[in-house]
């Protein structure tokens, strides 16, 4: 998914505090409305980046959508973009979504398969509804910020379809990242980290184990989720902090959730439009290199073009006057 904000601002003048809550906490995270673009834009509701709150482990972007009712209309409509320095991850609850890239990669994501595109110095990607697409589309895109030591690795495509579930009374837990109870996925990530696609049945409670040296977070896509005994509802996070062993989940109504986490990621990033960097420089480049390179790419192109997509890329929007600042994952007031 691209970040299509006309113009997409940097958040609030951060400190360099980089504190994370040692012990457990419970924070509520509340979605902005966002449209994805286009002349019937989808929206979503992004919830990460927050105002304060900007990772969760090496999680930095979270958008949830639908379920929309995209019968007869084209839905999801993403052109060719650019990433540099992230992965990129489509987790559907309902519908699909074709994705290409640049590297030549072709699949339709369906719910229960992990698409994870890593970017590394940079990748272009489309992502659509394709033309006889399912009546409803229900989903997330994330992106796990790259750390420093694996932010230049080559750009690469993993689909995977068989991915470990875990065997819980009253609920269904696919484990798309990292390892929860002995359950790993075999996707490839540079940093200790953990995500799980829950769907919970109705009156459901259960515990599930957690690290505790990673923070967490609980996103929540449909209906609503008791999370340490707080009621979530759905576009909602619920940030958990670290020091925990186990997570206590219950619902009343089938609800579906996600459970992000990971080691606090201790590198300040500069995020701006779809590019993560490490200073304002890394973003300018990477701005020139797309615009350059979006509509004709040369050999050796930074950008390889998207296989088999019919129309134009997406133009990048207008850099902001003042210098892009890197940012601590979090900002205590
Ligand atoms: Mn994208």
């Amino acid at each position: 998914m691209s970040n299509v904000e006309e113009r997409p601002v940097e958040q609030d003048v951060c400190s360099a505090d980089a504190a994370v809550a040692a012990e457990p906490d419970l924070e509520p995270l509340h979605p902005r409305d966002v449209p994805l673009g286009g002349p019937r834009a989808m929206r979503v509701g992004r919830v990460l980046p927050n105002r304060d709150r900007r990772l969760v482990g090496a999680w930095c972007f979270a958008d949830s959508y639908g379920p929309e009712d995209i019968a007869g209309r084209e839905g999801m409509q993403v052109p060719p973009h650019p990433h540099i320095g992230l992965q990129t991850v489509t987790w559907l609850v309902e519908g699909e979504v074709l994705h290409r890239d640049g590297l030549g990669s072709r699949a339709l994501v369906r719910p229960g398969d992990l698409s994870l595109m890593t970017a590394g110095p940079g990748i272009a990607h489309s992502e659509q509804s394709p033309p006889d697409h399912s009546p409803v589309l229900h989903g997330a895109q994330l992106w796990v910020a790259l750390p420093e030591a694996a932010r230049r690795t080559a750009p690469a495509y993993e689909f995977h379809t068989d991915l470990p579930r875990l065997d819980v009374p009253g609920a269904d837990v696919t484990v798309f990242i990292g390892d929860i109870a002995g359950a790993a996925s075999p996707a490839t990530v540079h940093s200790p980290l953990a995500g799980a696609a829950l769907a919970l049945d109705a009156g459901a409670r259960l515990r599930l184990p957690l690290v505790p040296g990673f923070e967490y977070a609980v996103l929540v896509l449909s209906a609503a989720a008791t999370v340490e005994g707080r009621e979530v509802p759905a576009g909602d996070m619920l940030y958990l902090g670290r020091g925990r062993t186990e997570l206590a989940l219950a619902a009343d109504r089938p609800a579906h959730a996600l459970l992000l986490g990971g080691e606090p990621f201790a590198e300040d990033l500069v995020m701006w439009w779809n590019f993560v960097g490490r200073s304002h420089d890394d973003i300018v480049e990477a701005r020139t290199d797309w615009e350059r390179e979006r509509a004709d790419a040369p050999a050796n192109s930074r950008f390889a073009p998207v296989t088999g997509y019919d129309g134009p890329a997406l133009p990048a929007p207008a850099l902001p006057n003042a210098r892009l600042k890197p940012r601590p994952r979090y900002h205590r007031h």
